[in-house]
């Protein structure tokens, strides 16, 4: 194991931030080596990603020691020191900067276009070599990118780590929640492989999510340049997820083991890990668009009290959960448009008007705009 440890640019003098990045794999690895990455709690106040990173720690530890790895590990334990320090009046705030209020894990840059620049007139038609070509042209997009801001600057050197891999797990968790992830829907193959590993019970898909979140600018440049480079041959080279590790107090080491295990097998089925992959379990659900994911929202401010669980089937017109008035001591009950799974849901009891308390993956309704939460 090699150990970076990255200095962040400072807030205020005297206060310094590092980013620790763990490199698993071949010693002296051949250059443009295969890479995966792999980092936890980029919303820093979602814990359960944290305890998987030292399970997968000690894993690749093994792996590596008895010579399995194939390609190069790169695991960031704990991906957003900015957000990890972010105490305020005993409750810790990670999702969002507290300099601008700005979410960590959106506003990602989207390189399709700098990267495109670099290697147009260039590609030919073997697509590997193309690859390699639109590969190099993202680093060098990436290590171009300015930063002003100790968030920014954190945000430009994750996507700086990430931006070559072949495989890239953004791994979070909602706020009360069963196993769920996303990825770009052209990619669902693999994404449905990692959910029934993982026992996922939602697989939600989107071409654009809006916003640019941290895995679609890894993934998302591929699939832009595809269509932009055409007709030369491109595959999508950048396999980006992100992971909902269940809820936020869902911290066991049962389901870490499982969940870093079930990892450690995508990477085997990946060609990153040796060993014959074992016989692929059967999935909890198929994949759906993100766009047919329906929130249920509060009309109004009131108490929740919920009638249903993360990872329970609901059919349309089921109630979701109860909202009550607090001046009149009524009931509205909040009902689900689509049927789905109910695959997460809010942590906290008390709804401001607008809050999102559920959310179902369904497939009937079509949103348009920014499909993830705020
Ligand atoms: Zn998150």
């Amino acid at each position: 194991m090699h150990t970076q440890t990255i200095e962040l640019l400072g807030s205020t003098p005297g206060q310094r931030h590092t980013l620790t990045v763990l490199r698993f794999g071949p010693e002296g690895g051949p250059a443009g080596a295969r890479k995966a990455t792999i980092q936890a709690a980029l919303h820093a106040d979602e814990v359960p990603p944290l305890l998987v990173a030292q399970v997968l720690k000690r894993r690749l530890l093994q792996l590596e020691a008895e010579g399995r790895l194939l390609g190069t590990v790169q695991l960031l334990p704990f991906a957003n020191p900015l957000g990890l320090g972010q105490q305020m009046m005993g409750h810790h705030l990670g999702r969002f900067d507290l300099r601008d209020g700005l979410n960590f894990n959106r506003g990602y840059a989207e390189l399709a276009e700098a990267a495109r620049a670099r290697v147009v007139g260039r590609l030919c038609t073997d697509a590997g070599a193309n690859a390699r070509l639109v590969r190099e042209a993202l680093v060098a997009s990436a290590a171009a990118l300015p930063a002003e801001t100790p968030a920014q600057d954190l945000k430009r050197r994750l996507l700086q780590l990430a931006i070559d891999s072949e495989l890239v797990l953004d791994l979070h968790c909602d706020g009360q929640a069963a196993m769920h992830l996303y990825a770009l829907t052209p990619q669902a193959g693999w994404a449905g492989e990692l959910g029934a590993l993982l026992g996922a019970e939602a697989v939600l898909l989107a071409t654009d999510s809006g916003d640019s979140p941290f895995d679609e600018a890894c993934s998302r440049p591929w699939l832009l340049l595809q269509q932009a480079l055409a007709p030369q041959p491109l595959p999508l080279g950048c396999f980006a997820t992100t992971v909902e590790l269940r809820g936020e107090a869902d911290t066991r080491h049962d389901w870490a083991a499982q969940d870093a295990e079930a990892i450690i097998e995508f990477l085997r089925r990946r060609g990153l890990v040796a060993g014959t992959p074992a016989p692929l379990p059967p999935a909890r659900c198929q994949p759906t668009p993100l766009s047919g994911s329906e929130p249920v929202t509060a009309p109004a401010a009131g108490v929740v009290v919920f009638h249903r669980e993360p990872g329970e089937r609901v059919a349309a017109g089921d109630t979701i959960a109860d909202l009550v008035d607090i001046e009149t001591g009524e009931h509205h009950p909040l009902k689900a448009r689509s049927a789905g799974v109910l695959y997460a849901r809010s942590a906290t009891r008390w709804a401001a008007p607008g809050k999102r308390l559920a959310k179902i993956a369904g497939t009937t309704l079509a949103r348009t705009g920014p499909l993830l939460s705020p």
